[in-house]
């Protein structure tokens, strides 16, 4: 490899008329030809802490001679914030020699640590991006794509790069339009947000038992959004703290309506991880109960182990307490995860809910539906109610009643719908 000792050009903070921002600038308008290559350091800051400053810079130095030891001729190294750089290349659409840049560079970041042992080790990311994908060419979506591209290639573990895909770029405007619009709903008294409620039966009758109370969202952009995209941005959020709140009210609000009609009615919420790791949700819970003056035991806590260490304390007291005040509680989505039984012994469940998942395997596997079948037996030995959910079928159906399940919900006695909706259908029709 030559040994090209490129001048690397400190970009200025605010874009002046040198280097990167005036390269840009001076390109024809009608070019489409070039890459730009977003390298980032992984980890400098922890580097910094552990090993100081100087340590920092000198891997800074490093890298900067690594990347332009391997620069092709038509390749240009710009040092454009703290431990990012950028590789401009004007000429070629090659995205194999992008990658080779980027695979050599790695390579020889990997001898410097092999070479100090591997102590402060560090890697490195890059997002790489063709000069035809950038659509509004300008230095500032420049800036803004090569960012983006970086950041995939650290989210998606770090050491690697990642090539601009436009699609992803979508996901991610999708997202950050829809987080702004769920922000502004909360802030707004939750405007375009709804609860649904999805019957749950009770097999020995097949009568109505209760619901589940869902979330549903309505944006003004989008349209409706499934909860398996909007809930994991509440989450990382926070937002799911207000959101499940908002939720707990209207599942206790409409669990005292429904009562007036049928007095046994029981109501269940899914509670997220992030409610029970950052906020007194065992307090809300119990407020919301006496706030509308239904009986604990009409509200049942269904909660997934998705995000939920088992040894967490915050958990156990927070279930241990809800367990004292006469909550009932699911563990939710059994038989997708892979620390149920942990759970089953740490956490004493009232219920398990069998996720459709596991629910359609057992139904074209034999094995599998030995599995549900000990599983069911076992729930039952612990006298622990089992509900099967996801029955969409008269066929399902029956299969399922083999195993005994306690409770069955699943479109094949009713899709989750709004609370009118469910008054008349189901209580209404109940009495
Ligand atoms: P989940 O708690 O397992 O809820 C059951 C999901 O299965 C619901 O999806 C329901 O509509 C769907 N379902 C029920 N029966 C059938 C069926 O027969 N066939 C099929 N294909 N699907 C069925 P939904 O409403 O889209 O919710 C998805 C997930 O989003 C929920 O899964 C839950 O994890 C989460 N979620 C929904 N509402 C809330 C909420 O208020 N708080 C929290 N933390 N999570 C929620
Ligand atoms: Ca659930
Ligand atoms: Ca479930």
């Amino acid at each position: 490899m030559k040994s090209n000792k490129t001048t690397i050009h400190l970009e200025p903070l605010h874009p002046g008329t040198s280097g990167f921002y005036s390269d840009l600038r001076n390109l024809e308008p009608g070019c489409s030809h070039g890459a730009f290559l977003r390298f980032g350091i992984d980890g400098l800051k922890v580097i910094n802490t552990h090993y100081g400053i100087e340590y920092g810079n000198m891997i800074l130095r490093k890298t900067a001679d690594c990347i332009s030891n391997h620069l092709l001729p038509t390749q240009q190294l710009h040092h454009i914030l703290g431990d990012e750089y950028i590789v401009t290349d004007y000429q070629s659409d090659d995205v194999a020699a992008a990658i080779q840049l980027y695979r050599r560079v790695s390579h020889a970041i990997e001898e410097i640590n092999i070479a100090n042992n591997y102590e402060a080790m560090f890697t490195i990311s890059c997002g790489i991006i063709l000069r035809r994908d950038i659509e509004h060419f300008s230095y500032s979506n420049v800036m803004n794509l090569t960012e983006f591209s970086l950041d995939e290639a650290k989210k998606r573990g770090r050491n690697q790069y990642y090539l601009f895909e436009k699609q992803d770029y979508e996901k991610f405007l999708r997202k950050n339009a829809l987080t702004q619009e769920l922000r502004q709903s909360i802030n707004h008294n939750f405007e375009g947000f709804e609860a649904y409620f999805q019957p749950l039966i009770q097999t020995k009758d097949q009568k109505i038992y209760g619901a589940e109370a869902l979330m549903r969202y309505h944006s003004s952009q989008f349209g409706d959004v499934s909860p398996t995209e909007f809930i994991p941005i509440l989450e990382e959020t926070n937002m799911i703290i207000p959101a499940g709140r908002w939720i707990l009210d209207r599942a206790a609000a409409a669990c005292r309506d429904f009562q007036t009609l049928i007095p046994d009615f029981k109501i269940s919420i899914n509670l997220s991880y992030v409610q029970v790791l950052k906020s007194y949700v065992g307090s809300d819970v119990i407020r919301t109960v006496q706030k509308y003056g239904i009986s604990p035991d009409s509200l049942t806590i269904e909660l997934t182990e998705s995000g939920l260490l088992e040894t967490d304390s915050h958990l156990k007291k927070m279930w241990t307490y809800l367990k004292k005040e006469g909550i009932s509680l699911a563990l939710d989505d059994f038989g997708t995860g892979y620390s149920n039984f942990a759970y089953l012994a740490t956490l004493r469940p009232d219920t398990i809910k069998i996720d459709r998942e596991f629910t359609c395997r057992a139904l074209h596997n034999s094995y599998e539906y030995q599995l549900l079948a000990l599983c069911s037996s076992m729930a039952h030995y612990l006298r622990l109610s089992i509900c099967i959910e996801g029955v969409e079928t008269a066929e399902e159906l029956s299969a399922v009643r083999k195993l005994s399940p306690d409770y069955i919900q699943g479109y094949f006695f009713g899709r989750p719908c709004d609370y009118d909706t469910f008054f008349n259908t189901y209580i209404k029709a109940a009495v």
